[in-house]
């Protein structure tokens, strides 16, 4: 304020702009809360301000209101007690490792892993000085084999990416645990509603569960995040240490996105599982294929473990070509295909499809055909199957 006490110049008047939170209004969708700086009330706040829980805010990159309330659905949904949120996915699969490993160690990962969270321990851990080895989720013996005294962390997925295997998760979390590695399930297909990963069976669950929220949370094919969810207090503060030191942080107008789709999570989760199974059973009946893979069809990998542990599957599923096609006649059909759009990702709205070339995936990769991976969206399954029913002609 000038000498003459004249009211403050525009510059600083636009700043110190008089602001009353809105009294007395209640909406269902909570407010978008921005900020990097978080305005302390004196200094003796500052210097008693903390991060370790949400009891109070200091910095936009270690949480607001908005995020706070995410972290608190994400751990609700997935029956945990502690989310951290990341910029992605796969920075979410990242996150785990870097916490929980140091040089010398060994994580141990499923060969039906997603892809890029595979190249990660072959790349950058290795570079670290942290070693791997990928086992057979489908042969509890496999892990026994695979686990040694530098074995720290073993990740777990289920359903399988891409070819869709469901593991006896409870075996595999017994024997992790009895040897004394911490387990990581990337829970992004279960999405908090096929099963409970915390509590798989009574008093077993996983320690770590990450979930690319990009997927059913977003449910829009159009927001990236990922969320890496404890039970245990301590393990948590080690995520939350490591997230915090690299300094990752989400945008509040994401979180806004997930917070808006949330609601309906759980409607749309059984509504892309209902098309899928539809789907799914068309092809188990069709001859062009030798394999449809799916956990809740009788004769898919894991289904009899599908069945003991889930309520429910994701709209996903991927067909075999027989070998009498050749890569060139399934890539016409994919092409052939209107409603079903040539894209990564799934959970959103819009059917997708991708073809997979399975022998550079996998150690042991167990169909020879061409593998073409199904996310089906919202539309009308009768106008899904009236597409492939005619892009199938571009086979012959
Ligand atoms: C998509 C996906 C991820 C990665 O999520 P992004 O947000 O795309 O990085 C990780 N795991 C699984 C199983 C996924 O399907």
């Amino acid at each position: 304020m000038g000498q003459d006490d004249a009211a403050p110049s525009a510059a600083t008047a636009l700043i110190h702009h008089s602001y009353v939170p809105p009294a007395g209004f209640e909406a269902v969708q909570p407010p978008v809360h921005k900020a990097s700086t978080v305005i302390f009330p004196n200094t003796q706040a500052l210097l008693a301000r903390g991060w370790k829980d949400k009891s109070g805010y200091s910095y936009g990159l270690l949480g607001t209101p908005t995020t706070y309330i995410l972290e608190e659905r994400i751990a609700t949904l997935e029956g945990g007690l502690q989310t951290v949120l990341m910029p992605s996915g796969l920075a979410a699969v990242t996150l785990v490792d870097l916490a929980l490993l140091r040089a010398g160690d060994e994580v141990l990962i499923p060969d039906n892993a997603y892809g890029p969270g595979k190249d990660l321990a072959r790349t950058e851990l290795a570079r670290w000085g942290i070693s791997h080895r990928f086992y057979d989720p489908m042969d509890v013996a496999s892990l026994a084999a695979a686990l040694s005294p530098a074995t720290r962390l073993v990740w777990l997925e289920a359903a399988g990416s891409v070819t869709m295997e469901f593991p006896d998760l409870p075996a595999l979390i017994r024997l992790a645990r009895a040897h004394g590695a911490l387990t990581a399930l990337d829970n992004t297909w279960g999405a908090g509603i096929a099963f409970n990963a915390f509590d798989i069976e009574p008093g077993l669950g996983v320690d770590v569960s990450v979930h690319a929220l990009t997927k059913y949370p977003s449910g829009g094919a159009d927001v990236l995040m990922g969320s890496v969810t404890t039970r245990d207090e301590s393990l948590h503060l080690r995520i939350k240490s490591t997230h915090m030191r690299m300094g990752y942080g989400v945008a509040a107008n994401d979180v806004e996105l997930m917070l808006r789709s949330l609601p309906t999570l759980a409607l749309r989760y059984h509504a892309h599982d209902e098309a899928a199974r539809r789907l799914a059973q068309w092809w188990a009946g069709r001859a062009e294929v030798a394999a449809v893979l799916h956990p809740a069809l009788l004769d898919a990998p894991g289904h009899a473990a599908w069945q003991r542990l889930c309520s429910a599957s994701a709209g996903l599923f991927s067909v075999v070509f027989d070998e009498r096609y050749s890569a060139a006649q399934v890539h016409a059909f994919i092409d052939a295909l209107r409603l079903f759009k040539i894209g990564y990702s799934w959970a959103g709205p819009m059917s997708l499809v991708v073809p997979y070339e399975l022998s550079s995936m996998r150690s042991k990769p167990a169909w020879p055909g061409v593998l073409v991976r199904f996310s089906v969206g919202l539309e009308s399954v009768d106008d899904l199957l009236a597409d492939l029913a005619q892009a199938l002609e571009a086979l012959r």
